[in-house]
């Protein structure tokens, strides 16, 4: 089969993420269609597994393998969000729907309310499989800070089904795989802080003003402020002597 063709290419911090998202008519054996159970479907949990590097057929990688393989109903019953390496990430299943990935049944939390990151990793430590972790940690970075969770929120295979030792590669030195989540989470939002800064200090040269009313009785302004309100617009009194 043809390399999988993304839907559309995101480029998040840096991080590029390649998007075809799964849907029932995709034919994939396994797909619930099943929103998170979680208030507005939002994902609770991020859930870090790791997989093992496969044989790259030329002009492609891993993570295109894995999402494709996926397409061609060649991983069994196993659906996962995302798949990412040392080169590539692919978004295959929407972060609002429920995966198949945490081994902890159909009402599981990990399988019900978290979003899993399928790390490929072959557990050498050398650099490309270093750098393959360094990616995951930025993903799930990237994913909590989308969804206002917190480090917390960050969680192991193992943490839902503990039989299942995985993120094998990453277990070992699970803390420190942490804290890069951590530096990253801070990156971003240091990132995000200063974006904000820079929007709201003005930038120079001409400014508009838009003023929708001028009162001689007080009450009379209250009640428009009233009345914007209630349609969603923030709205101020400035008071003036004429
Ligand atoms: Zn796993």
């Amino acid at each position: 089969m043809a390399f999988l063709v993304p839907e559309r290419t995101l480029n998040e911090y840096g991080l590029v993420i390649r998007e075809k998202l799964i849907t029932a008519s995709s034919g994939v054996r396994y797909y619930s269609n099943r929103k998170l159970n979680t208030a507005g479907n939002k994902p609770e949990y991020i859930t870090i597994h790791n997989t093992p590097d496969i044989n790259e057929a030329a002009g492609t990688n891993d993570a295109e393998q894995y999402a494709r393989a996926t397409y061609n109903n060649n991983m069994g019953d196993v659906v996962v969000h995302y798949y990412i390496d040392e080169t590539d990430c692919w978004h295959i299943l929407a972060d609002d729907t429920v995966g198949w990935h945490a081994a902890d049944g159909v009402n599981g939390p990990g399988n019900t309310k978290s979003v899993a990151v399928e790390i490929i990793m072959d557990g050498s430590g050398s650099s490309s499989d270093k750098l393959a972790e360094e990616r995951g940690a930025k993903l799930a970075a990237i994913l909590l800070h989308r969804y206002g969770l917190g480090i917390d929120r960050l969680k192991t295979h193992r943490d839902w089904y503990p039989k299942k030792y995985c993120p094998a590669y990453i277990l070992p030195h699970w803390s420190a795989f942490v804290n890069r989540v951590k530096a990253y989470l801070a990156e971003i939002e240091a990132q995000e802080k200063k974006a904000a800064a820079a929007a709201a200090s003005a930038a120079p040269g001409k400014h508009y003003r838009v003023q929708v009313g001028y009162y001689g009785v007080k009450a009379n302004a209250e009640a428009m402020v009233k009345k914007l309100k209630s349609a969603g617009f923030d709205a101020i009194i400035k008071e003036e002597t004429a």
